[in-house]
């Protein structure tokens, strides 16, 4: 049991298995001696998913960790810059409904009581609106950045918007040929077993076993090792989040220099929602949806109805993909740990999907065991970790559909049903009316959501506490300087950052100073 841990055998590479064969690679060095071997098995036959467009701002930590450069990112993965997403007819679906979940901490955020302060602001203005530069650079088209500012710096917060299928070659190249990880092409048909019950090695289809001694299985929605081999079962939320289907179109700009969207669009629908991502060559568009509400046939004519009233054309083909949404009782069993879709997955709202990719891979990079003895204590942390982090996602999503006041649809009301709603997140609510959300709800050391957006999203949704408030007039007059802070930031950036697609175009040229 204290073998020591020398090669890292991925199976899988879609997005997940190259983020994390690049991580390893990059951090554990793999072309020098001592190193950890890493080798990325992709089968011929099962191409990657394909979607996978909006990240989040850890995605620029990742990427510098790993060593690319963000100009190739720009330029190799038709990458857009993402400062949030904008939620269209969530709250009652009327015309003009809409609010902004940005990525940027509202400005004094620890410092003053900003949401009574807010609430008793004569202008009455959108939470985010007063509180935030980033949905005024939204609504004016502009970028995060200059075309001086470095890479990876920012003026404004941001993450990318990319082409899921260019992101995976692009970080296969340099996880290849710089980082030294091997590249095998072959079906995997079978796990040989050591007498423990570890896995010895992956039997290929051409080339016969690929022994390693830490199995990762990015595999995707199949799971092919976690849930396949060792049968640990998925946990279905779908009494939660009922959404397990989406109709996906990639939509041409009807002209070259149409402006790019800066943050993603989620509209809600009668039975889902539709997500809208502008990358410089065309937005990826799709309709996420529950079958139990609604038919293909009745989803795709929404579909095709909102991209025909946004400027698309109406006969783009359209490609289905289905899941449970749900996710792994544990995610590392024994010498096997499951990363990306292998390990659940949970509609697209609000995109944690690669952040979780992300988080898994730094944890397994950052915590690897030298040896086979110590692996079960990290298994053991990394379970409670990433359990604790998808009960927190999914109290989160669903705090955009308890709130909805939508009507009409069978799938809004069953989502206010209080029986589909998890305890945490009603008792939350109830803490809620009392006061806002904060770090004391969430104090992990890494919340995948901070209290923040927990308020853009609570107060973007029309929740108002009950409570007369009792905050003394300093504390407010505190936070009214805050609230004309971000004013004077707004009217400073709004004249300084380029349009959003003047900065790509000039990226994707010229490229930006390397840090
Ligand atoms: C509709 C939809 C929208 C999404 N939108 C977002 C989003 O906006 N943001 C976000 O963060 N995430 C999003 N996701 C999730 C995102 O797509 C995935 O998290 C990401 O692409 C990682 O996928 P993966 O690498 O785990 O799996 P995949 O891309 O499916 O890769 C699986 C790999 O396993 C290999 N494989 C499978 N079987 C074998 C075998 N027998 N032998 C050898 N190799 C094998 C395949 O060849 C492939 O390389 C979305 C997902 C869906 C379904």
């Amino acid at each position: 049991m204290n073998d020591r841990i020398r090669h890292i055998v991925i199976l899988g590479g879609g997005s997940a298995g190259w983020l994390t064969a690049a991580l390893l690679a990059a951090e554990h060095a793999p072309a020098h001696e001592g190193g950890l071997q890493v080798t990325l098995i992709e089968s011929p036959q099962t191409p990657p998913i394909g979607v996978g467009e909006g990240t989040w701002p850890t995605m620029r930590d990742t990427l510098r960790r790993i060593g690319v450069s963000e100009t190739g990112l720009v330029r190799e993965c038709d990458a857009a810059f993402k400062q949030g997403s904008r939620f269209d007819g969530w709250v009652d679906g009327t015309p003009g409904d809409h609010y902004f979940h940005p990525f940027t901490l509202p400005q004094g955020y620890t410092e003053a009581p900003l949401v009574p302060a807010w609430l008793s602001h004569p202008a009455q203005v959108p939470f985010a609106d007063l509180v935030c530069v980033q949905p005024h650079l939204c609504a004016q088209g502009r970028a995060p950045k200059q075309a001086t500012t470095p890479e990876y710096a920012a003026v404004a917060n941001y993450a990318y918007h990319f082409d899921a299928g260019k992101f995976g070659l692009f970080l296969r190249r340099h996880a290849v040929e710089t980082l030294g990880v091997r590249h095998v092409v072959d079906h995997v048909v079978g796990v040989n077993s050591h007498d423990n019950g570890d896995i010895a090695s992956l039997q290929t289809q051409g080339q016969g076993a690929l022994a390693g001694d830490l199995f990762v299985d990015c595999s995707g929605l199949p799971s092919l090792l976690l849930g396949g081999h060792y049968g640990v079962p998925l946990r279905s939320q779908q009494h939660v989040l009922f959404n397990d289907a989406a109709l996906a179109m990639q939509v041409p700009y009807p002209q070259a220099d149409t402006p790019i969207a800066s943050q993603t669009i989620a509209t809600a629908q009668r039975h889902g929602w539709i997500w809208d991502i502008g990358l410089p060559t065309r937005r990826g568009v799709g309709h996420v949806y529950s079958s139990a509400h609604a038919s293909d046939d009745e989803v795709e004519r929404d579909l095709r109805a909102h991209v025909a009233a946004t400027g698309g054309a109406p006969d783009l083909p359209v490609r289905k993909l289905s899941f449970t949404p749900g996710y792994r009782e544990r995610f590392w069993h024994r010498n096997c740990v499951a990363i990306g879709l292998s390990s659940g997955f949970i509609e697209p709202l609000e995109a944690s999907a690669l952040a979780l990719v992300e988080l898994s891979a730094a944890m397994l990079n950052d915590e690897m065991p030298a040896t086979r003895g110590a692996m079960d204590i990290v298994a053991r942390r990394f379970n409670d970790s990433f359990g604790y982090r998808w009960s927190r996602i999914i109290e989160f999503l669903k705090l955009h559909y308890v709130l909805s006041r939508r009507e009409g649809s069978a799938y809004w009301q069953d989502h206010r049903r209080p029986e589909t709603v998890p305890e945490r997140l009603r008792e939350q609510l109830l803490l809620w009316r009392q006061r806002p959300p904060s770090r004391h709800d969430l104090f992990r050391a890494e919340e995948v959501f901070p209290s923040a957006s927990y308020q853009y999203v609570l107060y973007g949704m029309g929740f108002r506490p009950d409570a007369p408030d009792g905050t003394r007039r300093v504390a407010l007059a505190e936070a009214d300087a805050h609230f004309r802070e971000a004013a004077r930031l707004t009217r400073r950036m709004l004249a300084a950052l380029p349009a959003h697609r003047e900065l790509v175009e000039h990226i994707r040229q010229h490229g930006l100073q390397r840090i």
